[in-house]
């Protein structure tokens, strides 16, 4: 009997005993490990129900005592960091290493979370007009939603729950249905952490589900992170349904290499950030764009002498740079982009394609793929990809170099290698796209900033944790208030008040 993945809904684990079932694999071996219940609409709308029967009492708690409880979470996810990062890898397919940052990155924003007391506190303003008061207060939404890309099964769910959560609203999670085994032992570990049932929901499935959650009038806001597509389908349906929608899709991020960089630090920079984690990340650099054809052909070589270097392998073993994709398609998807970008006429410095581990022939590996001389109007550098490749796509100059990061459809992440202060400065200021490094391949922002892309990599106009995400998951309420002197009468006014 293969495993079912249950539910987590009220408090309480839910295995479904009919209606439609997704495969979960395990990437390393390329077997079917479990099975997903793809819940249906009315399901969908149970767990709705159970959530908007627990938020009014999780509001009504004094955001101290609910950040407590997130401070207890923290110890829990930490008692058990490694059973959980084993977890991750099993489904997901990165080293364990990497999934244990993983789920860092996502407790990092619970412990900003912690801070919600402070973060929730209104404006107060006194004697604003003669014995007139004013004041705002954060209330939360109600009952929020967030849906979940495959890529980073730990951190983006801690990212959407946690100041959902902090901010007094309840939560139904609906994460990816190929790794959805962490978010419902993230869930578990919510309840053990003093969090009432109800507060925090997790419901598999796929667009019949999300489809409940966006159109169900109780749910206010939807936080979504996945593909570009999506992004944007999510985020028109949700706003045409009265809802906050803040939707964060695909990427195509640029590494300037200018050519007083340390290639040195910019191979090891590219090699890591193209390649951890398979490429499949949203801040993966998938192109560098060299300045110069000294520095590109100078970068070419250090690049295809380390790439021949890295080590492809079962997510678990030992020493492995990067492990499998998620699934067959995805393999079979990046293959098809490696034969777009040789007929167009890139030249192919590494192939990744064909590639198996012994003992492991059915896992969903794919080697390390470099491609050089790609141009703009190739598939391979205006798609995401979502692999290991990288393409070097070289700049005459500067300005070419950042008009071609600036002009890219999508904008999440974008890098600039120089020692030269200036040329930084100026980079950051004008290129059009919304995380930048100097210096640093893949900058993410930490907790305490937010996070969030431009162009086709976002939709919304707030960002993920930081200030903005206690802007997003609350509404602001601002009082007028004045206690006039007993029997003082002024009679009625026609006239819009004014601080005249
Ligand atoms: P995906 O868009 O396929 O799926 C994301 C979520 O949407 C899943 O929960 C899935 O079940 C749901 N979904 C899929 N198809 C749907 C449909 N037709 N209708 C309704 N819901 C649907 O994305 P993925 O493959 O899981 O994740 C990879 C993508 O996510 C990449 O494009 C990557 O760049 C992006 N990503 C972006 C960020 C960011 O912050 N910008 C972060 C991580 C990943």
């Amino acid at each position: 009997m293969t495993r079912i993945i249950p539910h987590f809904v009220g408090g309480s684990l839910i295995t479904p005993k009919d209606g439609r079932f997704g495969d979960v694999y395990d990437p390393s071996t390329g077997a079917v490990q479990a099975r997903v219940p793809l819940a249906s609409e009315g399901e969908v709308r149970r767990v709705i129900d159970d959530a908007a029967v627990a938020q009014p009492g999780w509001a009504a708690t004094n955001p101290q005592k609910r950040a407590r409880v997130l401070m207890r979470f923290l110890d829990l996810v930490h008692r058990d960091m490694d059973d959980l990062a084993r977890l991750l890898s099993s489904e997901h397919g990165k080293t364990f290493d990497d999934a244990k940052g993983d789920i860092q990155r996502g407790l990092e924003v619970i412990e900003f979370a912690v801070g919600a007391p402070h973060l929730l506190k209104g404006e107060f303003s006194t004697e604003a007009g003669t014995g007139i008061d004013v004041y705002s207060m954060r209330q939360p939404l109600g009952v929020v939603a967030g849906i979940t890309p495959f890529n980073f099964p730990a951190m983006i769910p801690l990212w959407k729950a946690g100041p959902a959560i902090a901010a007094g609203n309840a939560f139904v999670l609906k994460p990816s249905e190929r790794d959805p085994s962490v978010p419902v032992r993230l869930a578990e570990l919510f309840l053990e952490a003093g969090l009432p049932a109800g507060v925090f929901n997790v419901v598999h499935g796929d667009k019949e589900a999300v489809d409940t959650l966006l159109t169900d009038d109780r749910i206010k806001a939807v936080g979504f992170v996945g593909s570009t597509p999506i992004a944007e389908y999510i985020y028109t349906t949700a706003t045409a349904h009265g809802k906050r929608a803040q939707c964060f899709g695909g990427a195509k991020n640029h590494m300037i290499v200018m050519p007083d960089a340390d290639l040195e630090q910019v191979a090891d920079a590219l090699i890591g950030s193209g390649y951890g984690s398979a490429g499949e990340r949203c801040m993966a650099i998938s192109v560098a764009v060299p300045v110069g054809e000294e520095t590109a052909d100078a970068l070419a070589a250090k690049l295809t002498e380390r790439v021949a270097q890295l080590k492809v392998g079962p997510s678990l073993a030992d020493g492995v740079d990067y492990g499998p994709l998620v699934s067959r398609a995805a393999v079979e998807r990046v293959e098809d982009y490696i034969q777009q970008g040789v007929d167009a006429g890139a030249t192919l410095l590494a192939d990744g394609r064909g590639f198996a581990v012994d003992g492991h022939e059915e896992g969903f590996y794919l080697g390390p793929t470099l491609f050089d001389q790609v141009t703009t109007d190739m598939s391979i550098y205006r798609e995401e990809i979502f692999g290991p490749v990288l393409v070097i796509a070289r700049a005459h100059d500067y300005e070419e170099a950042l008009a071609m990061a600036s002009d890219h459809e999508f904008g999440n992440g974008v890098a600039i290698f120089t020692r030269d202060g200036d040329a930084a400065r100026d980079f950051t200021a004008r290129v059009n796209v919304g995380m930048v490094g100097v210096n640093v391949p893949i900058p993410v922002p930490i907790a305490y900033f937010t996070f969030g892309g431009w162009k086709k990599s976002g939709f919304g106009d707030l960002n993920q944790h930081g200030a903005d995400a206690f802007r997003f998951y609350t509404k602001t309420k601002t009082v007028t208030s004045r206690w006039p002197a007993h029997g003082v009468r002024e009679g009625a006014s026609f006239v819009i008040p004014t601080m005249h």
